[in-house]
């Protein structure tokens, strides 16, 4: 047996909310840290791969969702039809700024006004929540397309 990392317990408790502690649950907790960005199911499998070969990306999916269900994954978008998530420590309500060059990843805070949310709504509506996703390019990706002359 190979010895297990300590904190592999917490990990599995943060990330999934509890329940299984099985090595493939391990290794895909694990590989969200290794992330270091939002990542797409496809990218995030490739990284539990380095770890774990035979992890199949059907087990990814389920992890992945089992996190979004707890709250330890945040769906902050879509790159090429797939949907991006990230590991998000920020409090409170806010939103993510993803950089559409490396995919770092920003917390904004809300940029929606209340009232103007309340009013946009159609006749017989009433808003009870939103979801903005933003789109751009971090501090280093801007600089490089700078220096490139785009
Ligand atoms: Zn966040
Ligand atoms: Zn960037
Ligand atoms: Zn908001």
């Amino acid at each position: 047996m190979t010895s297990r990392p300590s904190g592999s317990h917490e990990l599995i408790a943060r990330a999934y909310a509890g329940g299984r502690a099985s090595a493939p649950r391990l290794a895909v907790a694990q590989a969200v840290g290794r992330a270091g960005g939002a990542f797409t199911v496809d990218e995030l499998t490739s990284i539990v791969r380095e770890q774990d070969p035979r992890v199949s990306t059907a087990t990814v999916y389920r992890c992945v969702s089992a996190m979004a269900c707890s709250g330890y994954l945040s769906r902050v978008g879509d790159r090429d039809g797939a949907a991006l998530w990230v590991r998000c420590e920020g409090d409170g309500h806010h939103h993510h700024l993803v950089c559409t060059s490396c995919g770092a990843i920003a917390h904004t805070a809300c940029p929606v006004d209340a009232e103007v949310l309340a009013a946009s709504a159609p006749e017989g509506f009433t808003i009870t929540s939103h979801d903005v996703r933003l789109y751009g390019l971090c501090f280093s990706c801007a600089a490089r397309s700078e220096k490139a002359g785009g």
